[in-house]
């Protein structure tokens, strides 16, 4: 049995989408973990997933799924855990981890990161006194397979190391220590606003980096058992093809270390979920290095393959949900 749970999310149809399209989606769904794709040539294909959410989804849904048992169970008990969100740019990667923004959202749609924050705490405050507990908040980015302080930007090329006490860290990475939700999401807004955006003709600002939150957790038990646990959430670049974009210089740079990374996570997700965990490479780039034992080991993962609903995008959908379908 796997510790890696993959999922998809289809976003609603865009303004945009049924301008150009009506109500034509590329997918019909069959039940709450599969459905069929119709490729361009309108050939089905069924794929199956541990949850599918459709355009009906509600963002607390995707979090009680996904997220609670890493956050719940695991980090307080000392299991690391990964949320990773996948797919092209305008997929909806950023809205499932952010809401449609950090700060200024309704509750409903408040995203990921927050609702771990709010359950965070809401398993550690009862924890009266302080030093039964902390939350440290890193953030980082991975640009062309350089690693950079989102908290501090003059750390440009920080680097990535293992320990025995502390097993993968990203060393001298700003940790800024978090009591409760309103210190966080200052730390995380700040580091949001950091966030490097490229320029394609596919989105204005779309997001040509990986960004990941991670959240180190350390908790005494009343024995003073210390654990300490890892809850990394990561919002991956784009992973649309590098033709349809049209890009040259410096954006086919930034293309390939994306494809390259995302591959290199494809295949460790690959040996992981096939259950041949021999060999697992993790150290065929930086994401895959730093999720190492997020990934593997002691810990619990989640893939969420965010889809845009439209046709127009259905060859890249397809070729990435084979690419991360569960082998059955
Ligand atoms: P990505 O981060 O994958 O590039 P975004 O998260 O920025 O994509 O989403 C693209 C657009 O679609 C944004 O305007 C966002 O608000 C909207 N969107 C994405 N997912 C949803 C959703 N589940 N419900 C409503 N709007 C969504
Ligand atoms: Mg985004």
């Amino acid at each position: 049995m796997s510790n890696v749970t993959v999922c998809v999310r289809f976003r609603p149809l865009s303004h945009k989408e049924r301008k150009a399209n009506g109500d034509r989606v590329c997918f019909k769904r069959l039940d709450s973990e599969s459905f069929v794709f119709k490729d361009e040539r309108e050939e089905d294909v069924i794929f199956s997933f541990d949850k599918v959410f459709y355009e009906d989804a509600e963002q607390s849904d995707v979090y009680n799924f996904i997220a609670v048992p890493i956050v719940a169970a695991d980090a307080i008990n000392g299991i690391n855990g990964t949320v990773i969100t996948y797919g092209q740019t305008g997929a909806g990667k950023t809205y499932s981890m952010e809401g449609p923004s950090i700060l200024h959202c309704n509750k409903q749609k408040t995203g990921l990161l927050q609702r771990v924050v709010d359950e965070l705490f809401q398993c550690l405050q009862p924890l009266e006194s302080l030093n039964m507990w902390s939350v440290k908040l890193s953030m980082v980015e991975i640009y062309l397979e350089k690693v950079r302080d989102l908290l501090d930007l003059s750390k440009d090329n920080l680097q990535i190391k293992e320990s025995k006490t502390q097993g993968i860290y990203i060393s001298g990475a700003t940790e800024i220590s978090i009591m409760n939700n309103s210190d966080a999401l200052e730390c995380l807004s700040e580091g949001i606003a950091n966030r490097a955006v490229g320029e394609t003709q596919m989105n204005l600002a779309s997001s040509r980096s990986h960004c990941l939150y991670i959240f180190s957790v350390q908790h005494v038990s009343t024995d003073e058992r210390v654990t300490a646990g890892k809850i990394i959430l990561v919002d991956l670049a784009g992973s649309e093809k590098v033709e349809k974009t049209g890009a040259e210089g410096r954006v086919l740079d930034e293309a390939k270390t994306i494809n390259k990374s995302l591959s290199a996570l494809g295949n460790v997700i690959n040996a992981l979920t096939t259950g041949k965990p021999n060999h697992v490479p993790y150290r065929d780039s930086k994401l895959t290095r730093i999720l190492q034992d997020a990934l593997g080991g002691n810990s619990r993962s989640a893939l969420l393959c965010c889809c845009s609903p439209s046709a127009s995008n259905a060859p890249e959908s397809l070729t990435k949900l084979i690419k991360t379908a569960p082998k059955s």
